[in-house]
């Protein structure tokens, strides 16, 4: 019987092949009384269970090839982090010895009765960490039951197939690098989880927040994985099978042809010069740039400097993650993001207190504001840094002057220390405001004195416009770029600013999404920042536009209410 499941989508392109049910050990716990007489040697088996682990995640952590993302050794230091907590240690241990449970039905009580609890916290980021609890849980359910190693097919034939997981944890992650899969879906996940940040970085299409693929689909089932829809057709008839394998060979096609573009310039057919930059988010993204033709940084999200970790990254280490951008694009701009943290980007130790409504919390520059030693030393790191390239400094989420104002004073601050100290700077260090807030887009004339550029941010914009938590999986088919009061305060926010002569671009999601490109063109974009694999599909679109043909229709669109019109229009537009 041929069914479609719907999750999220969080790596592009189309895999077709059989499913591989990867096993889930939990699911199969055996529960059985362990006489008195018999606990000192069950929770001795226990105990070589996380030591087993324990030494297993070690030797994963010295396997990870070069190349991998750097997430992925954080996240196995985290798991053996969590092997080591009491409530998994040593908890179950305790209902072997006062239950009578066997360790593997002690271990999973503990985990469920864990999960459960994470499941209640109101912060997004810490809610989803019950996705680790239950991978360290599972992996050392499979040493308990003596299946220790993960049951992955055989080398040849893992190329074709497609790994069906309730979840996926880093630390088989880092199997599936040296034994990779074309593609893999899982029930777990959402948006912020660890799986879906690696999925991304690993570059192979999977859909993750399926809920109930591991349960329904069979070993050797036939699986379509559309990456971009977030669609697994099961079981497809030939019909479906045969269109998918032409998407597919075109999806491939597509992507040579791609990558020839890398140096093109990005011009209209009418010959105007587009600006493509890159997101990036650590140093090591900076590989990528370069191979994306980027002409750029546009965001630096700094913010993933100081996630991961226990303390927080000083001037110093600041300082030379930021030169090392700033040096590694030889002049062009780099784009640094003030430290944007807070809802769904919580950072230890914050000391933020959570909140009911985190994203309309103390987040970003308010939090900046409210640690003005942490800010400082954020602001002198990139001061530092700008003597070495073209560094310009980004704030984050402004919604009022006054805001602006304690900033521009702790930069001046800062100059004059610097200068006290006789540490060279860019004096004429560019100040930039990210548009994410739609108060800041209605009344984008309470920064353009003060600031050189802008930046919208389309993934808050929108958020904060519509009332849609971005993390939240119940909503998220409400979270619609092309909702008419988005599209207003974007083409209205980039008017205003190019009527006052100042630079603006798009950093959010939207820049990257080809469909969107003729879109904000016509609303008068002229620089799109993205993540560096989308870079060569926008430059595409833009090599195949005239801006004067999209003059009448931009007019139509910013004039329609009705959504279906308003899709319609869209879709003619990229035709
Ligand atoms: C945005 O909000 O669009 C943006 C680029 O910032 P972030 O996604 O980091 O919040
Ligand atoms: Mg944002």
């Amino acid at each position: 019987m041929s069914f479609a499941l719907h999750g999220i989508a969080v790596a592009h392109g189309i895999a077709i092949g059989r499913a591989h049910l990867f096993s889930q050990t939990s699911l199969e716990v055996t529960h059985y009384v362990v006489l008195p007489e018999q606990r000192a040697a069950e929770i001795q088996r226990f105990d070589e269970a996380l030591h087993h682990v324990t030494h297993e995640l070690k030797g994963l952590e010295q396997q990870i090839p070069p190349g991998a993302p750097p997430e992925m050794a954080a996240f196995l230091q985290l798991h053996r982090m969590i092997l080591k907590d009491d409530t998994l240690a040593r908890m179950p241990k305790q209902r072997i010895q006062d239950q009578g449970c066997n360790a593997e039905w002690a271990l999973k009580q503990q985990v469920d009765s864990l999960i459960a609890q994470f499941e209640q916290m109101e912060d997004p980021y810490l809610r989803q960490r019950r996705d680790d609890i239950w991978q360290v849980g599972e992996r050392l359910l499979k040493v308990l039951m003596g299946q220790p190693a993960p049951n992955l097919p055989p080398h040849g034939e893992a190329a074709d197939s497609i790994l069906v997981a309730h979840d996926i944890s880093p630390a088989d992650m880092v199997l599936f690098k040296q034994h990779p899969f074309q593609s893999f879906i899982t029930d777990m996940g959402g948006a912020t989880s660890h799986t879906s940040i690696l999925a991304r970085s690993l570059g192979i299409p999977s859909v993750v927040a399926l809920h109930h693929a591991w349960k329904m689909i069979r070993e050797g089932e036939i699986l379509i994985v559309d990456g971009m829809a977030g669609v697994v057709i099961v079981n497809p008839d030939s019909q479906i099978l045969a269109e998918y394998r032409l998407r597919q060979e075109l999806w491939h096609l597509e992507r040579q042809k791609l990558k020839r573009l890398r140096s093109t310039r990005a011009t209209t057919l009418d010959g105007t010069p587009i600006e493509l930059l890159a997101n990036i988010e650590m140093p090591e993204d900076m590989d990528a740039v370069k191979k994306s033709g980027a002409r750029g940084i546009g965001l630096f999200r700094t913010e993933f400097l100081f996630m991961n970790r226990h303390d927080l990254p000083g001037e110093e280490e600041q300082f030379h993650a930021y030169r090392q951008v700033a040096e590694a694009m030889r002049g062009l701009p780099v784009t640094i993001r003030t430290l944007d943290i807070g809802a769904d980007k919580p950072v230890e130790p914050s000391g933020i207190a959570s909140t009911l409504n985190p994203a309309l919390g103390l987040r970003a520059i308010r939090y900046c504001l409210a640690e003005p030693q942490l800010f400082s030393t954020q602001i002198r790191a990139i001061l530092r840094a700008s003597h070495f390239g073209q560094v310009q400094l980004l704030i984050p989420m402004l919604s009022s002057r006054h805001e602006l104002l304690q900033t521009l004073d702790l930069v001046e601050q800062a100059k004059v220390d610097l200068r006290a100290e006789g540490i060279p700077f860019n004096d004429r260090l560019p100040l930039g405001g990210m548009v994410e807030v739609p108060a800041a887009a209605l009344a984008l004339p309470l920064f353009l004195d003060k600031l050189d550029f802008f930046s919208i941010g389309t993934n808050d914009l929108i958020q904060y416009t519509l009332a849609i938590d971005r993390t939240d999986d119940a909503v998220a088919h409400l979270f619609d770029p092309l909702h008419p009061a988005v599209l207003l305060l974007i083409s209205h926010t980039i008017r205003t600013a190019h009527k006052a002569g100042k630079p603006i671009a798009v950093c959010g999601e939207m820049a990257g999404n080809s469909a969107m490109t003729r879109l904000l063109l016509g609303f008068g974009l002229r620089e799109f920042s993205m993540h560096p694999a989308h870079l060569p599909e926008v430059k595409q679109a833009i090599l195949k536009t005239s801006l004067a043909d999209l003059q009448a229709p931009i007019k139509r669109i910013l004039a329609t209410y009705d959504p279906t019109k308003l899709e319609e229009s869209v879709t003619r537009l990229n035709a």
